[in-house]
């Protein structure tokens, strides 16, 4: 192995094999039976406004290929082999148990499903991996979906330590005041489950803030801290690590020059490098560690960030040591 990377803000239904999440949608009729596959590239790969409602469906069209225990399992196997071939030692894969129960299963067995898979992969190849459940904001109030999210981490507490090392807050942020989630990370911080927070993805830099408040562990995103001196001097001083993924922000333009992640870094912001969506983005981790070294982003700087990402990790003490060996085989010898 010639390098080590680490990923932590990586999304199981945006992430998935095309071609077998094709061949799943036929089987299972979530797309018309005459659909070619060059036709379900398009919809998935076609022109996208990010997180625009249209988004947003693309994710419901990936997710409603996941909905039994089997898939879930292979999805994330599958994801776990891919990681593994691009010299990824250790990721954390969320998924938002809540949009998986459409054929009956409950938020608890679509995440033991997910954290099998998991396990499997672990097993036969080197890789570690943690799963993040994603509570999700829906509707234009928090109220819309409560009783899913309180589901959501009541699931993941089972589960917690057994595969599950976190929790996470995506969906279309701008809908909703943030505030209103506050009470659903008081319960994770009570049960000590760590946590991350979408914050800042969308044009709101106010967000960071609002998600600050919250005391996460990290932030998702948070590029629109640029936006005001006070949003990068808040993370600052919370020392916050921030799970940057530049070719998913920037999908819609390529321009990744205009992206704000050198900016971020030479302010000093714990900045980690990640992919978010392997579909959406059209990206993985290997590709956004190149395209920063053609940014100008230094060897250093990106070693740099790879070991913040180690440290800002969810896994336990013993996996943060095996990895740290790992990183300081390849980086220190
Ligand atoms: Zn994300």
């Amino acid at each position: 192995m010639k390098s080590a990377k680490i990923e932590l803000h990586l999304h199981l239904d945006g992430s998935l094999n095309i071609r077998w999440a094709y061949d799943k949608a036929i089987a299972k009729n979530v797309i018309d039976p005459n659909t070619s596959f060059e036709e379900f590239y398009k919809i998935l790969y076609g022109k996208n406004i990010h997180h625009s409602a249209e988004s947003i469906k693309k994710f419901e069209l990936v997710c409603d290929v996941l909905q039994d225990r089997e898939d879930l399992f292979e999805a994330t196997y599958d994801l776990g082999k891919r990681l593994n071939d691009l010299d990824v030692i250790y990721a954390e894969i969320r998924f938002a148990s809540q949009q998986h129960c459409k054929n009956g299963l409950t938020q608890a067995e679509a995440l033991k499903a997910v954290i099998d898979g998991a396990a499997k992969a672990m097993e036969d190849m080197p890789i570690r991996i943690g799963i993040i459940n994603c509570l999700m904001h829906k509707g234009d109030s928090a109220s819309f979906n409560q009783k899913e999210n309180l589901e959501t981490i009541e699931a993941s507490k089972l589960y917690f330590g057994k595969g599950l090392v976190g929790l996470d807050l995506a969906g279309f942020e701008n809908n909703c005041e943030f505030s209103e989630y506050a009470p659903l990370f008081e319960i994770a911080r009570k049960e000590g489950i760590p946590y991350t927070i979408h914050a800042g993805e969308m044009g709101i830099g106010s967000h960071i803030l609002e998600a600050l408040a919250m005391k996460p562990n990290r932030i998702g995103h948070g590029i629109d801290c640029i936006q005001d001196e006070s949003y990068i001097e808040a993370l600052l001083a919370a020392d916050m690590p921030l799970e940057v993924c530049v070719s998913s922000n920037i999908k819609t333009t390529g321009n990744y020059s205009a992206h704000p992640i050198r900016y971020m870094l030479e302010r000093g912001l714990k900045v980690t490098v990640n992919t978010d969506n392997m579909i959406f983005a059209k990206s993985n981790l290997v590709n956004e560690h190149m395209q920063l070294k053609m940014l100008g982003i230094s060897e250093e700087t990106l070693r740099k960030s790879t070991y913040d990402s180690l440290e800002a990790a969810f896994c336990d003490q013993e996996t943060k040591r095996y990895l740290k060996e790992k990183l300081d085989s390849i980086y220190n010898s």
